[in-house]
């Protein structure tokens, strides 16, 4: 049997080897308590599917790319920005972020949010929010509230 037939869950949104990395390298962009588990990435395929957890309060990075984005919620509940709508979101939503679409999700105050996301293996890099992308985004109603704490 190949050694990567079944990995087994472990507790606490973990996997049988599977290592539990940082989201993004410091000082890359902007978020708060993210931590990414590569579970699928094998050239067979042209996806790659990962695991974050958001922790309490938490928030991944405002940012928009080419490439999309198709999410489930697996554990906890919180709030993401997709485009000019603010959702509420909680296990087992699905969440699809279209090419170039501003998207950030944001953790609850008391749980950590936990999602996989299915992503190109070939992927553009991120584009982070110029002062006038979110001078924009902050004018959609619900969103100035989205935001806060400011992520920069
Ligand atoms: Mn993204």
């Amino acid at each position: 049997m190949k050694t990567n037939t079944l990995r087994k869950a472990l507790p606490g949104f973990r996997w049988r080897g599977v290592d539990v990395r940082p989201y993004k390298a410091d000082g890359e962009a902007p978020f708060r308590d993210v931590t990414r588990q590569v579970l699928f990435d094998d050239a067979a395929h042209a996806s790659q599917l990962r695991y974050f957890e958001i922790g309490a309060n938490g928030w991944s990075t405002l940012e928009r790319h080419h490439h999309t984005h198709a999410v489930m919620i697996l554990r906890g509940s919180g709030r993401c920005l997709v485009g000019d709508e603010v959702f509420d979101v909680a296990a087992h939503d699905l969440v699809t972020v279209p090419p170039l679409t501003w998207h950030q999700f944001r953790a609850a105050p008391d749980e950590p949010l936990g999602f996989l996301c299915m992503v190109n293996a070939e992927r553009d890099r991120p584009q982070l929010p110029a002062a006038d992308d979110l001078r924009q985004l902050r004018e959609l109603p619900g969103v100035a509230e989205f935001l806060e704490p400011p992520i920069r």
